[in-house]
């Protein structure tokens, strides 16, 4: 494409200072989603990045990992997978439980979502502690599916998620 993946969320992700709570800045995906230009290089540079570790399927992160990821599995000819805050998937689920800043978080997977010794990419908007990532790679896990990557369209350095991902190779198009 035509247009630079990094200027594309530098122009057009919009941070919100002080949401959801005070000393939080937000980065807000919404402005790039509705710039066909700045999501189609998003989507591409995804897909160029994770393409060399050959994915079976894509698994996203509720809600904005849907966003980004599903594009991203057409773009590489493979499935795509959900994974759910709980109490959503209707069929047999697998759930992992997983600490927030307050309180904690429980998310699902089918049981029957990935064929066992498939090769996944995780997909997220955004990489803060890496809670988020970290429990999606236990559902693959516990289908006998093996995380091969995780990708971000950004990462907060700060919060040094990446650390926290380090078993396998990360693709990030943006750092803060
Ligand atoms: P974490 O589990 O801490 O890596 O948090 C990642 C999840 O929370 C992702 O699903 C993000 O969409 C969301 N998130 C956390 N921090 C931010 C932020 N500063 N801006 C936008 N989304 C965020």
């Amino acid at each position: 494409t035509s247009v630079d993946a990094a200027t594309a969320i530098d122009a057009c992700v919009r941070p919100v200072e002080d949401w959801p709570v005070q000393g939080v800045t937000f980065r807000d995906v919404t402005p790039l989603l509705a710039a066909p230009d700045a999501f189609g290089a998003v989507t591409a540079a995804l897909a160029d990045a994770v393409r060399e570790l050959r994915p079976d399927a894509v698994v996203g992160v509720e809600a904005r990992g849907f966003i980004f990821g599903a594009p991203l599995a057409l773009e590489l000819g493979v499935g795509f997978v959900p994974v759910r805050k709980e109490g959503k998937l209707p069929a047999d689920t697998h759930r992992a439980t997983y600490a927030l800043e307050y309180g904690e978080a429980t998310v699902e997977i089918h049981t029957d979502a990935l064929a066992p010794g498939a090769r996944v990419v995780v997909v997220d908007d955004v990489l803060a502690t890496g809670g988020t990532l970290r429990a999606a790679a236990e559902l693959v896990q516990t289908c006998g599916a093996q995380v091969v990557g995780n990708a971000v369209v950004l990462e907060i350095g700060a919060l040094a998620g990446r650390e926290r991902l380090a078993d396998v190779p990360l693709v990030s198009l943006r750092r803060y």
